[in-house]
């Protein structure tokens, strides 16, 4: 039987309003009591796709070269959050970081570093799969653990409309070539647009639960071509639920941390196996109190939330030769004046200047 799904808005009880202090006092401490371990890494502005919910058609008026941090630079930025800084994952993402051509080069230096608790830290890749196959050995083989592979459906030509290049062939590539390499569960981020591939929905979930791959829908947020986002046009997790509950016995899936994915297990029918599906639903129910991110730009500017205002270069002082000490001391400033929320939905709120492509998803 499926389950009954979230109401619209209602911020999640199992949530703390201020997460527990962390009792390290160096590392990315905010204001409102939470502390980041996980660092997004933008490796690049640029893609080769331009899905309509992130990009315009002709493209965006790309990051000047001179101001893309080298690998060697990346390598010393992501040096500093490991070891001053308490971070303990990382994950690389963009615009297309397949598009980087030093992406095993760095992936093989972050994997070189050791956590404060001595351990090699998280390491995975967010891509929309175009080309991964071709790449997975090698970035498997620098040290990747994992990647999140971006497939809004599986309808060649609503695929190609969507991301605006006919790809899914390749997108599938990769997928299975993620899975050959053994970096399991796969995951698959998929945006639900309303009129658009809400019909995707259940054939997405069967498709990745037969192949074992974890499936995330993630509900539009404003982060893309501006003013292109309609709060009326997203499609809340709670009609996400209700479409898979159509053709999906769930179950909610216990514990969740600091993951925004809301877990739910899906139950084995006929020759179908059991998996697992989460919804991320950053605008009808924030886990904002429960965030533990910082993120680094390809021009390297510290963002210490997707919605942020201000930006901490770091790049210029890198340039001018700052210690990682100094570097960290800049960062936890940056971390310190973290919001507390997003503010989506608020009266005042508006669109970041960055888009999610450079801003890194
Ligand atoms: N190009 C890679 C990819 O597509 O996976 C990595 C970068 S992309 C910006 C990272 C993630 O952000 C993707 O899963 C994408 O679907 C998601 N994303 C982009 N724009 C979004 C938006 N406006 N709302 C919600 N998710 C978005
Ligand atoms: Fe490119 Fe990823 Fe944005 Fe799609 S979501 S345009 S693949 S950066």
């Amino acid at each position: 039987m499926p389950t009954a799904v979230l109401p619209l808005g209602v911020v999640r009880p199992d949530l703390p309003a201020v997460a527990e202090p962390d009792a390290s006092a160096s590392g990315l401490e905010d204001g409102h009591g939470r502390t980041a371990r996980d660092l997004r890494v933008s490796l690049t502005d640029r893609c080769n796709l331009r899905c309509s919910y992130c990009m315009p058609a002709e493209g965006l008026p790309w990051l000047p070269g001179r101001t893309i941090l080298t690998d060697d630079e990346v390598g010393v930025l992501v040096r500093v959050a490991v070891e001053q800084l308490g971070v303990r994952k990382l994950r690389f993402t963009g615009g297309e970081p397949l598009l980087r051509p030093g992406l095993a080069r760095i992936i093989a230096a972050a994997a070189s570093l050791r956590t404060d608790e001595g351990r090699v830290p998280e390491l995975s890749l967010t891509t929309n799969g175009v080309g991964l196959d071709r790449r997975i050995e090698s970035l498997a083989a620098a040290g990747l653990q994992r990647v999140n592979i971006s497939l809004d459906s599986l309808d060649r030509e609503r695929y190609a409309a969507l991301a605006r290049r006919d790809r899914l062939d390749d997108v599938l590539r990769g997928l299975a070539a993620a899975d050959a390499a053994g970096l399991r569960p796969v995951k698959v981020n998929t945006v639900v647009m309303r009129g658009v591939n809400e019909g995707d929905v259940v054939p997405l979930l069967d498709f990745c639960v037969r192949r074992g791959y974890q499936l995330r829908f993630i509900e539009q947020m404003p982060l893309g071509p501006k003013h292109g986002w309609d709060r009326s046009q997203m499609v809340p997790a709670a009609e996400i639920l209700a479409l898979l509950g159509t053709a999906f016995a769930l179950a909610p899936a216990p514990g969740r941390g600091s993951a925004p994915a809301e877990e739910w297990l899906v139950a084995a029918s006929g020759d179908r196996p059991a998996g697992r599906v989460g919804v991320i639903a950053s605008v009808t129910a924030p886990f904002c109190a429960a965030c533990d991110r910082t993120r680094l730009t390809a021009d390297g500017q510290v963002r210490n939330c997707l919605f942020a205002h201000s930006e901490t270069d770091l790049r210029t002082p890198l340039r001018d030769g700052a210690s990682d000490e100094d570097l960290a001391a800049l960062w936890r400033g940056a971390h310190r004046a973290k919001a507390a929320g997003h503010g989506i939905g608020s009266e005042g709120f508006h669109q970041p200047e960055r888009g999610m492509s450079s801003i890194g998803g």
